[in-house]
């Protein structure tokens, strides 16, 4: 027996399901997940020492690779002087300011521990500022596990194909409404019906939870309009795209102002740090200035500030994210000329340093396009990578990421593994 199967049997007995995250578990592509040991560049190890390609990333905040030396050494002389206060510290500021200055629509920012708390506090501070109850979002997008949000919501929930979980009260999911995804005039009939008191549209701008769905011409700038000609609070959730598709996010790319982002993943380098921010008029509703409660004992804890200091500090070299887009598209021509050349039917997306393949012969576009993807030509590609030692989410709605640290020959390796996959594929 592996020691990831002796660990995941011996798991089970302290942990529900063995895990501290679902989708960890391999529900969706069957078989033992992998324990890993550790983690360095591109590379994890796992328990067994087997060596892998790293392409999850820790779900997205790897941006540098694993272990990155500089944010280790920010970390480990940090942590010397210890791990948290519960009272204000520059770093704090810092980290701030350089948010601020990265993301412009952000006026003032306040620093969470996940990106569950983000978007749950950016939710509330919507409802507050408007004084209205509902929130819109659309089927397939995931903004974490807070309990509005867990209507129809993707990710894990998706995976198990449980449209709501039991333990959100009806009560709670009746303000939350939920439109398609690139469908603009699904959002305006419900804004038609329920817009005076539709308090925020919380949106993916590019969905990374229903594998990779890009935003049509014309679909974000709707929103922005709508949210304005109704008075709503308009939330870009940036938890995944923020600092990965490009320096100042999914607004900076597509040039839309959003009046409050959720950040994480990146913007922690790999500690647990979220982030919620935005105009003024609306974040100084916050306690202490204002009314709306929202609160941490850990937020801006000095360790989790030091390791996204020294990451946004690295992201802005010059051409980091033209180096990265340009490894992460070769990857994707890669495996869509691989697939290509072995008849299997394969449709790739990438943007900055995130990236989607959907086993379908069509342009995915919609959530239902996503779900109707050949869900058992990817659990069997998923084992046959992790065979060949890629490690690929293992889950065929989440996006992937590619990191700084991935070479040319890491990319190059890795397509010549996946052609031999789709050949395996194609002669089943
Ligand atoms: N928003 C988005 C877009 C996400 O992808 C995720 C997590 N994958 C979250 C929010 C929730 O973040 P966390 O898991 O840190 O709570």
């Amino acid at each position: 027996m592996s020691r990831s199967a002796e660990f995941f049997q011996r798991a089970q007995s302290s942990i529900p399901g063995g895990v501290n995250s679902p989708v960890r578990a391999f529900k969706q592509v069957g078989g033992t997940p992998v324990f890993f040991e550790r983690g360095q560049g591109a590379y994890l190890w796992d328990a067994d020492h087997k060596q892998y390609i790293d392409y999850v990333g820790s779900w997205g905040p790897a941006i540098l690779g694993h272990a990155d030396p500089e944010v280790i050494h920010a970390v480990c002389d940090v942590a010397k002087h210890g791990l948290s206060f519960g009272a204000p510290t520059e770093a704090e500021i810092i980290l701030a300011e350089k948010v601020k200055a990265l993301v412009p629509s952000i006026d003032l920012v306040r620093m969470v521990s996940s990106g569950t708390e983000a978007t749950m506090s950016a939710i509330r501070i919507a409802r507050g500022y408007t004084g209205r109850n509902k929130l819109l979002k659309f089927e397939g997008c995931y903004h974490g596990h807070s309990d509005s949000l867990l209507v129809k919501a993707g990710s894990g929930l998706l995976t198990f194909g449980e449209p709501t979980s039991p333990g959100v009260p009806a009560d709670f999911a009746k303000h939350t409404l939920v439109a398609q995804f690139n469908d603009l005039d699904n959002v305006e009939e419900l804004f038609k019906a329920h817009g005076d008191d539709i308090a925020c549209v919380i949106v993916e701008p590019i969905a990374g939870n229903m594998n990779m769905i890009t935003p049509k011409p014309g679909f974000l700038e709707g929103l922005r309009k709508l949210c304005d000609d109704y008075g709503s609070v308009l939330i870009f959730d940036e938890v995944m795209t923020g600092f990965r598709v490009g320096l100042h996010g999914a607004q900076g790319l597509y040039n839309i102002t959003p009046d409050l982002t959720t950040l994480g993943k990146v913007i922690g380098g790999g500690m647990p740090v979220g982030a919620f921010g935005g105009k003024k008029e609306i974040m100084e509703k916050l306690s202490p200035l204002g009314p709306i409660y929202q609160a941490g004992t850990l937020s801006g804890n000095p360790v989790a500030m030091a390791a996204g200091i020294v990451t946004l500090d690295k992201i802005k070299a010059p051409h980091f994210y033209e180096k990265l887009a340009r490894k992460t598209s070769r990857l994707m021509q890669g495996f869509q000329d691989a697939a290509t050349q072995a008849g299997v039917p394969l449709f790739t997306r990438s943007v900055g340093g995130m990236f989607g393949f959907f086993f379908s012969d069509k342009e995915i576009n919609s959530f239902q396009e996503s779900t109707a993807c050949d869900v058992e030509r990817f659990k069997k590609f998923f084992h046959l990578m992790l065979h060949q030692g890629v490690y690929l989410a293992p889950a065929s709605f989440e996006a992937g990421f590619v990191s700084a640290a991935h070479s040319d020959q890491d990319i190059e390796q890795t397509i010549l593994r996946a052609a031999d996959c789709f050949n395996k594929l194609a002669s089943e």
